[in-house]
């Protein structure tokens, strides 16, 4: 909880020079050139993993600006990263910048960060160093403008952990901090989304009888049950989901994801278990969908048992876009009606928990991942030009 370094900006001997201003796509390729696999992703030992790096050299970065840093440890050797810009005055309004810290894992060469163009290449480049670059840049220049808001409190909160389990954003939003809105950086081609889908893990397994491979009409296959149960998912359930609507999700979705069953060729299998990925619309709950599933699955006389597996809840997010900071931010970003996303993040839990949260960042969610992740460099100013647009307007 103790502040790394504690400058007050506005005294001359603290006063940077506008040449000190951080350059987004700098600051990007040296994030993006210390690597932050979530450990989930990475083997015992791997050099590549964690947080702890990269949230100090952040650290380091912002201190230069006067601007209070704490890391946070969710875990040991896993922080979340915590920065203030503190209002001259009493503060009336609580705005949070949330990008994550954490990435999946990469190829070498991926942490080698590549200018090609107007494009930045290198794992996080888009998901989501790209954001804390842009939002890094932001602070760094309000921490040099004297004009800045006077009643609003700026916190970065940099989230561990963000690809896994969202460990981070779960233990700040238990802390209890309040917030009139949390802008969580993802990958959102610079629109300001409001809602997402809601993300749950259902295992299903199907029991049959163990028998010998020559006389499998001893026994019962539990494959055959999971094979017939797989393709009413694939057909009936894909349908009844495809025939519900959200006007900035669309349907909600359902994809099996893993397999396992049977021991050897020469043994009927007694137990099948599936996976499946089902993406959810605000309104169902994870004992909604399995309540429907069972339903399901008793209406077309198959046999199974149906779980839930995540251990923590991934809800979807559904913001009311006609919150005044929201139609604000819309509005810096010149974007008439609100986006939605596929993809689950740290703003459902940050909703979760009562800050009202939307996301936005530069880049496309269709690169993060991936071997070839990259961002624009465009529209990094961009991101950097909208938000400060944006919190320059607040109190
Ligand atoms: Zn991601």
């Amino acid at each position: 909880m103790r502040p790394l370094v504690v400058v007050d900006p506005d005294k001359p001997q603290n006063r940077y020079k506008q040449d000190m201003a951080l350059v987004p796509d700098k600051l990007l390729s040296d994030l993006v050139a210390i690597p932050s696999v979530n450990p989930a992703f990475a083997a015992a030992g791997d050099r590549n993993a964690g947080e702890q790096k990269l949230c100090n050299f952040i650290a380091a970065t912002l201190s230069k600006y006067g601007i209070e840093v704490e890391l946070r440890n969710i875990a040991k050797g896993r922080p979340n990263l915590i920065a203030c810009i503190k209002p001259a005055q009493k503060t009336r309004c609580r705005v949070i910048l949330a990008p994550h810290t954490d990435t999946v894992a990469g190829s070498p060469d991926q942490f080698i960060p590549r200018k090609t163009g107007d494009r930045i290449y290198g794992r996080g480049a888009c998901d989501t160093k790209g954001s804390l670059a842009a939002v890094c840049t932001v602070l760094a220049q309000l921490a040099l403008t004297p004009t800045r808001p006077t009643h609003t409190e700026i916190l970065l909160a940099a989230f561990a952990d963000e690809e896994y389990a969202q460990l981070g954003s779960r233990t700040f939003a238990k802390s209890g901090v309040r917030a009139d809105l949390a802008i969580v950086g993802e990958p959102t081609n610079l629109k300001v989304v409001t809602a997402h889908k809601g993300s749950l893990w259902i295992e299903f397994k199907t029991r049959g009888k163990a028998a010998h491979g020559s006389t499998p009409h001893h026994g019962k296959n539990a494959i055959y049950e999971m094979a017939r149960l797989i393709g009413c998912i694939e057909t009936d359930y894909a349908s009844i989901l495809s025939s519900r609507q959200h006007p900035l999700l669309g349907s909600p979705t359902i994809s099996v994801g893993t397999i396992h069953g049977g021991i050897q060729p020469n043994t009927v299998p007694d137990e099948c278990e599936i996976i499946a990925d089902r993406r959810t619309l605000p309104g169902e709950t994870d004992t909604t969908v399995c309540r429907e599933l069972k339903a399901f699955l008793k209406a077309n006389r198959l046999h199974a048992s149906v779980r839930s597996l995540k251990p923590a809840p991934c809800p979807p997010l559904n913001t009311n876009p006609e919150i005044p900071l929201v139609r604000m931010l819309l509005d810096c970003a010149q974007q008439p009606m609100p986006g939605g996303v596929d993809f689950f993040c740290d703003a459902a839990v940050l909703a979760s928990a009562g800050i009202p949260s939307v996301v936005f960042g530069p880049g496309n969610i269709a690169h993060a991942h991936g071997p070839n992740e990259w961002v624009s460099i465009r529209a990094l100013d961009a991101a950097v030009g909208v938000l400060k647009n944006f919190l320059m307007r607040l109190p």
